[in-house]
């Protein structure tokens, strides 16, 4: 049994001692092989020195059911860099009280399942969870280029059956959502003010009402709506002459009908901000 388990290929460097019951779930004790020296968590490399060992307990993915608690046998290295630090640890992050491969799991399953589900799932509490999805979708959004749309859509949706509304603005031409805010009025008014640079007959007509819109978006601090306004300005004569054509609004149905998913899966969010996270999340923007 003990040769087995040392070869228990579940996590790299170390080997199980022992698997004994906890209540519902299951305790496995690991320690670190004898034949590896620790390398340090700062700077990866190769210590020989230990300083003394900590024992961590950390989460893992559930086996047969059973929810996993590690008991961990962990090296604390002296450094000639970095001084005393904990040894790294290939499958584990530093600090972290779970596996990598949990918190990756956990993640997936928050894409496709409420929170409270996926807390339930792995046994886990539900701010916990909460916060490990907040990071993946900022760590996500933050990887995102940044945006240069030329045209932009805006729309509004129901928040909670029809008591709120939100507003999403997104680039037209790669659907990524640029936007999302409570701001509706501001958004539904520079959408009305900007169909009416449609409208103007004269250029003169037109150069008015486009300053008027470029005065507002200015004011509305929406910053897609800043941006877009700037873009805007170095070719507006180009436009007077083309913009005759009305925008196409139907991938907004699209886009509509997959935020309505979201927002049953999300039931209970009264978190908005991590609701329109979300919802950037998804549509990241095909270029
Ligand atoms: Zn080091």
């Amino acid at each position: 049994m003990r040769d087995i388990n040392t070869f228990l290929p579940f996590w790299e460097g170390f080997s199980v001692v022992n698997i004994k019951p906890d209540g519902d779930g299951l305790q496995i004790d690991l320690t670190p092989h004898t034949t590896r020296f620790p390398s340090c968590g700062g700077c990866q490399k190769t210590c020989s020195t230990t300083h003394e060992y900590c024992e961590r307990v950390i989460r893992d993915l559930p086996i047969l059911g059973r929810a996993v608690r590690l008991s961990v046998l962990l090296r604390r290295v002296g450094c000639r860099d970095c001084g005393k630090r904990m040894e790294a640890v290939s499958w584990l992050d530093r600090y972290a009280r779970m596996t990598r491969r949990l918190a990756d799991a956990v993640i997936q399953a928050c894409e496709r399942l409420p929170t409270l589900h996926v807390a339930q799932m792995f046994g886990l509490h539900w701010d916990t969870v909460r916060l490990l999805e907040r990071r993946a979708l900022q760590a996500a959004l933050a990887t995102l280029p940044k945006a240069q749309p030329r045209r932009l859509v805006m729309d509004e949706f129901a928040l909670f059956k029809g008591h709120r509304y939100a507003s999403v603005v997104l680039d037209a031409d790669t659907r990524r959502v640029l936007w999302i805010g409570g701001a509706l009025m501001t958004v539904y008014l520079m959408k009305a003010e900007l169909k009416t640079l449609w409208a103007p007959s004269s250029a003169w007509g037109w150069r008015s009402a486009w300053q008027q819109w470029l005065h507002h978006a200015h004011e509305s601090e929406i910053p897609p709506l800043i941006q877009f306004a700037k873009r805007l300005k170095g070719y507006w004569r180009g436009i007077v002459s083309r913009v005759r054509w009305p925008m196409h609004t139907g991938q907004l149905e699209g886009i509509n009908n997959r935020i309505k998913v979201i927002k049953r899966m999300a039931y209970g969010y009264r978190d908005s901000e991590f609701f329109f996270m979300k919802i950037k999340n998804v549509f990241p923007g095909n270029p």
